[in-house]
């Protein structure tokens, strides 16, 4: 089987964001059946809740890793489930502040719409804290379905302004 590309959303709000990150990236590395993880810059964004953006909620810090792995999906995300809780994720109400979220956005051009791993990630087109830094570590990235990370970007600055 040759490695598939998959690509990892990372983002946190809560304690050291920055050392949270930085600790998901080395616990991806450190996967087996996995190599090659590159991880962009980390940038901020503000908290989204079910009510929309709340600037009073703390900041978020997001970054997105490619991972080369022969790791099947589901164990992959079993995988991104299990450093989550490491670093002490508990699941409150949706979207609520955490110490580490890992999302799996695209998986090769694999696609599924089962609830417990859709692929690709179902809102990945329509956030930018996703495009933005996937775009940094993949100019040429294209989002299953959607088409060109960059251009998908410009749709949305287009939307909001
Ligand atoms: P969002 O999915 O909108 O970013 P969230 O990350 O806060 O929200 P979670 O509470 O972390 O949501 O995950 C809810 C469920 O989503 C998980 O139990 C998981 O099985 C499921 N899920 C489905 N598709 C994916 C995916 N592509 N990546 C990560 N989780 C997924
Ligand atoms: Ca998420
Ligand atoms: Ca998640």
């Amino acid at each position: 089987m040759t490695p598939a590309r998959a690509v990892v959303a990372l983002g946190a709000n809560l304690g050291d964001t920055r050392a949270a990150l930085d600790e998901a990236v080395r616990e991806l590395r450190a996967l087996p059946l996995t190599s090659k993880v590159v991880c962009s810059t980390p940038i901020a964004s503000v908290a989204v809740t079910l009510d929309g953006p709340d600037p009073s909620k703390p900041g978020y810090l997001n970054a997105v890793a490619l991972v080369e792995t022969r790791l099947a999906p589901s164990i992959l995300l079993e995988a991104l489930h299990a450093i989550e809780e490491r670093h002490g994720r508990v699941r409150r109400e949706r979207w609520g502040d955490r110490t580490l979220d890992l999302d799996l956005i695209a998986y090769g051009d694999v696609t599924s719409d089962d609830p417990r791993l859709t692929l690709p990630h179902p809102r990945a087109h329509e956030r930018d804290f996703v495009l933005a830094p996937w775009a940094e570590v993949d100019p040429d990235a294209i989002l299953p379905g959607r088409g060109r990370v960059a251009r998908l970007r410009d749709e949305l600055a287009a939307g909001a302004s």
